[in-house]
């Protein structure tokens, strides 16, 4: 199950390795393999086609799964993976599997503290979520990610913009004109 994949130039081993993992790894202190092994295991047990072509097509993965901390009172504890949605299971494997596009992160991830489950904002550019981060889209909001509004903005001015600006001008004239027509009728 787990041979194929590959971290840091090591497979993530055997799966005797894993047989008798009970992982629950954000309360036990794990390897970053075995953290790895944990989610793969979850997706590859999964029944979602999306997360299951992504872990098909590629072997390597690119990043350690690091959970973001954030603050209960005054406590640190790391975000918790849920497995109930397809997004859950979808940008899992994302995360892990997919070429980071962005130099920046967004502006959840940026901002908010209690907003994860991934310790680094990581988005594969317009082919991928359209842009969105994996945080976003594993929350269900990808729609919101600051990176995807970015990236569908850089776009629009050819177009867009021009329409709009015809479309003001269009109706500043008619402004005046029914202001001159008005005016005069007035008389
Ligand atoms: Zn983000
Ligand atoms: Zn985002």
């Amino acid at each position: 199950m787990f041979t194929p994949y590959v971290f840091q130039d090591e497979s993530l081993g055997q799966d005797s390795d894993a047989k008798n993992e009970h992982i629950d790894y954000w309360r036990d202190s794990l390897s970053s393999k075995q953290r790895l092994r944990f989610a793969l295991k979850k997706i590859l047990e999964s029944k979602v086609n999306h997360a299951l072509a992504i872990t098909a097509e590629h072997k390597t993965i690119l990043r350690p799964l690091l959970l973001k901390p954030y603050w209960v009172k005054d406590q640190l504890v790391p975000s918790i993976l849920k497995w109930e949605r397809h997004e859950h299971y979808t940008g899992v494997a994302r995360y892990l599997f997919t070429p980071k596009d962005n130099e920046e992160a967004c502006t959840k991830c940026a901002t908010t503290d209690n907003y994860g489950p991934f310790a680094e904002c990581v988005a594969g550019g317009r082919g991928v979520h359209m842009g969105a981060c994996f945080n976003c889209y594993y929350k269900s909001e990808g729609k919101c990610c600051s990176l995807r509004i970015g990236m569908l903005l850089s776009f629009l001015p050819s177009s867009f913009f021009i329409v709009i600006l015809a479309l003001v001008t269009t109706l500043f004239r008619l402004g005046l004109l029914l202001y001159w027509y008005f005016s005069l009728s007035s008389r």
